[in-house]
């Protein structure tokens, strides 16, 4: 039996496909307008762990990964895409582009198995634009002072059932910093669709009601019908977003169909990296880029994710990267003895049991531990090749070789030479010559290290 933490029922309940084969997933992705960080990662990892789990479950799975390149505002007027652009002087769809690139590498990067589709907001407009005249037809939206189009909260009544924010504890204003919108009847209404000011060029379209864009949350519910029907088994995203994304999301889909559209609502928690929240105001965003140029496997930071549960809050650190790099490459070289003789079926019944228990991963990777004490080689290697379908740390692939070069470790000692003398610029110079020899430099207490970048 797999079992997942729903976020609705505040309790850990079975997961199977409504249709009795296929799992149906929607997995709300990136804003494309920034690179994810490593916290944005970890959401994204939360639906690969599904997918795997739902396999040893014998499911099928069906993924459905929106990408947002409109709509996504970062006030009441701007839109994160249009902001970014202004800023590196390029066109919104371009910088959509090179973003969603980067996250499609950053999901290789980390094993996470792609989607079955990845729909486009943009692209989505025609069925936004149906959607919205339906909620208009069976009376959930209405037309606002300003032309656009806001859906009623009021008139759904299990509005809050999903994040616990009813309506009537709900403060004007709480969706904007505390700005009360005069274009809605009611604070707690949003737009379905905004009526764009003459100012704005890119990323507008035709619609009934004026030329205008999307709001971000109906997009999620255009694409989840459009694509899963009226079923979605399993929608998975960031806790930041029960609210008011995915409270707003399920009041369209339900008010849209009648049904409850979404079976299980399950979220990743948060991350904090060395004790702080992950945010660029106060410079502390990690990216996987910066995991992969410390000269670590950049499966190294999907290892110490699966090290904590998903739905904990999780401190992540580079001693924790660091560690879970060396235990990676162990691993691998264990791994080498494989032979395909098999091992004890007990340690993949535990590991499988630990897995679909709400994915409890940091006790199947203790499975992996004990086996790791008691089994012998070949066997502990087989036991590793068979658990990396779920694990996804590449496994069987050769362990790295490293030979640093003499010239390197000259380098090293000059480096830490300067360092002692506490000449930081020379210091600097040297780590950038390592760097130039393909060689990263790091201090820590036990001294320094060198890495291949
Ligand atoms: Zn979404």
């Amino acid at each position: 039996m797999f079992r997942l933490y729903d976020t609705a029922l505040k309790a850990v309940t079975e997961i199977e496909p409504s249709d009795g084969q296929v799992l149906k997933i929607y997995a709300c992705g990136p804003t494309v307008y920034r690179t994810a960080h490593v916290g944005n990662l970890r959401t994204f990892l939360l639906t690969d762990l599904i997918v795997r789990a739902a396999e040893l479950a014998d499911f099928e799975t069906f993924v459905v990964q929106n990408i947002t390149d409109v709509g996504h505002l970062l006030n009441d007027s701007q839109d994160k895409l249009l902001q970014q652009a202004s800023l590196e002087g390029k066109a919104a769809l371009e910088i959509a582009a090179y973003y969603e690139e980067i996250f499609h590498q950053d999901l290789a990067h980390l094993n996470i198995i792609p989607a079955d589709v990845y729909p486009h907001a943009s692209e989505t407009i025609e069925l936004m634009l149906q959607l919205i005249k339906l909620l208009i037809e069976k009376d959930f939206a209405y037309i606002g002072k300003d032309g656009s189009v806001y859906f009623a909260a009021q008139k759904f009544a299990d509005y809050g059932s999903l994040s616990g924010n009813r309506l009537e504890n709900l403060k004007p204003g709480h969706r904007f910093g505390g700005e009360v919108d005069e274009n809605k009847n009611f604070h707690a209404d949003w737009a379905l669709w905004k009526i764009a000011p003459d100012t704005r060029t890119e990323l507008v379209w035709d619609s009934p009601w004026g030329k205008g864009f999307p709001g971000w949350h109906v997009e999620c519910t255009a694409m989840s019908l459009h694509h899963l029907g009226q079923v979605v088994d399993v929608h998975t995203g960031g806790i930041d977003l029960r609210f008011p994304h995915h409270e707003d999301e399920r009041a369209q889909s339900n008010a849209a169909t009648g049904e409850e559209v979404v079976k299980h609502w399950v979220h990743a928690e948060h991350l904090l990296f060395e004790g702080r929240k992950m945010a660029k105001s106060t410079g502390n965003v990690v990216l996987l880029s910066d995991v992969i140029e410390k000269g670590y496997d950049p499966l190294a930071l999907r290892l110490a994710f699966m090290q904590s549960r998903y739905r904990t809050q999780l401190d992540m650190s580079w001693d924790v990267i660091k560690a879970a790099h060396i235990q990676i490459e162990k691993w691998r070289t264990k791994a080498q003895s494989a032979n395909e003789e098999g091992f004890p079926l007990e340690y993949e019944k535990a590991f499988t049991a630990y897995v679909l228990e709400d994915l409890d991963t940091p006790r199947a990777i203790s499975v992996i531990r004990e086996a790791e004490k008691v089994l012998s080689e070949s066997a502990f290697a087989d036991f590793l090749i068979w658990a990396d379908l779920f694990l996804g740390l590449d496994l069987d692939r050769a362990p790295k070789q490293v030979v640093v070069p003499q010239e390197v470790l000259d380098l090293v000692e000059i480096r830490s030479a300067a360092r002692m003398n506490k000449d930081w610029a020379e210091s600097d110079r040297v780590r950038d010559q390592i760097a130039a020899l393909g060689f990263s430099v790091n201090d820590n207490p036990d001294g320094t290290e060198v890495l291949p970048l």
